[in-house]
């Protein structure tokens, strides 16, 4: 591959991305009479001919459930699974020190974290009543109410650290709020309704620094600047295969082995047990432990090429090339008179969230559908931000390595027609 250095021309009508385009058939289609543009990214990203393969070879000679079969095919999708675990912990920098589960995706994966460390099983929760929780306030709604819950359900106290006017995050801030109380410190590796990049690795130094647990959220970072685990301060990472040009309901939870034994399963049954009596049972190791029930086993493999795509992509060349159309974007964008860009003097990438004054964003996302152009309105799930930042619902486009910037002009001609027409 390797085509997308074409990005680096400023070049309006580079064409030089078709090759990599031609990977994603579902690109090349009219919707409402027009070109798709599919900036709709942060949602869901779209998967290429090499993962459609990987997974289609799975299902056409290798299907069979895992871990309990002597037969042929139960061993080679044994093998298919646990090489994509292997491919995946190489993928984000996972050390001997780490461990791996696949979960149905970064909600499953945090819900996963926070029940599993605020529930009692052989042993006491590690949230007990009084400890205190911190959120950034930043989240995803995936990333924040499955801690409101877990704050409830221990008598726990729920913290957030709050974003400036910007929307940005200071290490100050949290040295503030951590208290000998603190058990868990939870943060996005970048914002969803807004693409802000936090200093997540400043604040989980100070986090762990505290003896707080550590979860970051890597579900809009994970395809274009994969966090490297082994050098951060991270019990628990989580992140979502669609998000990364693989298949829906895969996910991934990984984290410090000694941090991942102190949760307590979400899920009981097959697969994750030692051995079971008619009252008892004692659990399997990790992963399988946390792994119950018959896994998206096509999924992990197709999850695994998503990782091998982006590799051979390139990730160093992905990550400039979405900065570039968020620049693009963003000076385009705020150029407009009355629109105003989310996070616009940050280092935000890839995501583009802006306003537009007197016009609802619905009706300029209505607007742009009629010209092919996919984007996102709304409040992202992560209403907290908006209304912090005082800017309620909002238009959101988000770019992925086959994003072109004839897209981007695109865009900002329909925000610019679909404004003098609404207003
Ligand atoms: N976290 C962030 C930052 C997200 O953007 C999303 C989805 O948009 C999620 C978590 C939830 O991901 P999923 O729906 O794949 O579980």
């Amino acid at each position: 591959m390797g085509e997308i250095v074409s990005v680096d021309r400023p070049a309006r009508h580079s064409t030089g991305l078709e090759p990599l385009r031609a990977q994603f058939p579902v690109l090349a289609q009219a919707v409402n009479g027009a070109p798709l543009a599919y900036l709709d990214n942060a949602a869901t990203t779209q998967t290429p001919l090499p993962v459609q393969d990987a997974m289609r070879r799975f299902e056409q000679h290798d299907r069979a459930n895992i871990h309990r079969g002597v037969h042929a095919l139960s061993q080679r999708a044994t093998d298919a699974f646990e090489q994509a675990r292997n491919d995946l912990k190489r993928f984000v920098g996972a050390g001997a020190e780490h461990e791996l589960v696949f979960t149905s995706g970064t909600t499953e994966a945090l819900n996963l974290v926070a029940h599993g460390l605020s529930t009692s099983g052989a042993a006491p929760a590690v949230i007990q009543p009084g400890d205190e929780i911190i959120v950034s306030g930043l989240e995803h709604h995936a990333n924040l109410v499955p801690w409101q819950q877990a704050a409830r359900r221990r008598g726990a106290t729920l913290r957030i650290l709050r974003p400036d006017a910007q929307g940005r995050l200071h290490p100050e801030d949290l040295a503030q709020l951590l208290t000998p109380r603190t058990r868990v410190f939870a943060v996005t590796a970048c914002a969803n309704a807004t693409g802000e990049r936090p200093p997540f690795e400043a604040l989980l130094a100070l986090a762990a620094e505290a003896g707080a647990f550590t979860v970051l959220d890597a579900a809009q970072s994970v395809a274009h600047a994969v966090p490297g685990l082994s050098a951060l301060d991270c019990d628990f990472m989580a992140f979502s295969g669609h998000k990364m040009y693989g298949p829906m309901g895969t996910g991934v939870l990984v984290g410090r082995r000694g941090a991942l034994e102190r949760l307590e399963p979400l899920r009981y049954g097959g697969d994750m047990v030692a051995w079971v009596s008619a009252t008892e049972a004692s659990f399997a190791e990790l992963p399988l432990r946390l792994e119950g029930g018959t896994p998206n086993v096509s999924g992990a493999v197709g999850l695994a090429a998503a990782a091998a795509f982006i590799d051979q992509t390139g990730r160093a060349l992905i990550d400039a090339h979405l900065s570039a159309l968020r620049a693009h974007a963003a000076a385009g964008l705020a150029g407009l008179p009355g629109v105003t860009v989310l996070s616009a003097e940050t280092g935000a990438s890839a995501i583009v969230s802006f306003v537009a004054e007197g016009v609802h964003p619905h009706d300029i996302g209505t607007l742009l559908d009629e010209q092919g152009i996919a984007v996102r309105t709304g409040h992202h799930c992560a209403q907290p931000l908006l209304d912090h930042l005082g800017l309620g619902p909002t238009t959101r486009a988000s770019f992925a390595l086959y994003n072109t910037h004839a897209e981007v002009e695109r865009l900002l001609a329909g925000v610019s027609h679909a404004r003098k027409l609404l207003r």
